[in-house]
């Protein structure tokens, strides 16, 4: 097992379904098995509605033991509001398969650069004792939400006066917040996670720098190519 990730979430199993079934995230009671393909959890599902995304084929290949799940964008797109668990007749979970998915991906390094996204909220959570919405998901916010939003985020602290709450929401944990973490091994496994993201941003920039060679070859093998037009002549 890789360091720092937890054989109860992703155990080591023949099949995809089987390591699903036995994490321990997911109920004793999930209907993996019992799925019938009727869809309701892509007909309830809002990132469905928007994009390819489809938690009934997730199902699927979880089913079908197709370990290319994991290397698909698809399980990126879920940001688990737990409709399709709320719809399935069959007491199936869509998004708890998703999260399994998505440690068997981070585990094998696959996708494990998202996690940028969420390491400030860690990062926010160990110093303040509090969550937050994390710089590039505020801005998406002011885009969706629009002008509302934005006057709501910039009369915060009259509205919290006038509801009577505190001039802050950050509460003094008196490191109880910290000890937390540490005891949970969250910094050991946030070290691991920067380390993965900037292995993978090193093989991407040179993945890339190969590309470029690549396709300067490519206009010379052009040249040899413009050498021998076409076919040959078919003689008979
Ligand atoms: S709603 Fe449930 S039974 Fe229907 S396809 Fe989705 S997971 Fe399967
Ligand atoms: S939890 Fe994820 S898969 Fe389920 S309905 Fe919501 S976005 Fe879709």
């Amino acid at each position: 097992m890789i360091s720092h990730v937890n054989e109860y979430d992703t155990p080591e199993c023949k099949t995809l379904a089987e390591t699903a079934k036995k994490s321990i995230r997911t109920p004793a009671s999930l209907g993996l098995d019992r799925c019938i393909q009727c869809g309701a959890c892509t007909a309830s599902c809002p990132a469905a509605r928007f994009t390819d995304y489809s938690p009934r084929q997730i199902v699927k290949k979880v089913l079908e033991n197709d370990r290319s799940v994991l290397e698909s964008e698809m399980i990126w797109s879920c940001f688990y509001c737990y409709s399709c668990n709320l719809r399935c007749p069959r007491n199936n979970s869509p998004v708890t398969i998703v999260q399994v998915l998505r440690q068997m991906a981070i585990n094998e390094g696959i996708g494990v650069e998202k996690l940028a996204y969420f390491l400030e909220i860690g990062e926010y959570l160990a110093e303040n004792g509090a969550s937050k919405i994390p710089g590039p998901g505020a801005k998406n916010m002011e885009r969706d939400l629009g002008e509302r939003w934005i006057s709501f985020k910039k009369n915060l602290e009259s509205i919290r006066d006038e509801l009577g709450l505190s001039s802050k929401d950050i509460r003094n944990t008196h490191g109880e917040v910290q000890t937390i973490l540490e005891a949970t091994g969250y910094f050991e496994r946030e070290k691991w996670i920067k380390a993965k993201i900037q292995e993978k941003l090193l093989h991407q920039l040179l993945e890339n720098q190969y590309i470029k060679r690549e396709n300067r070859s490519g206009d010379f093998g052009f040249e040899n190519d413009r050498r021998y037009p076409g076919q040959p002549a078919f003689i008979i």
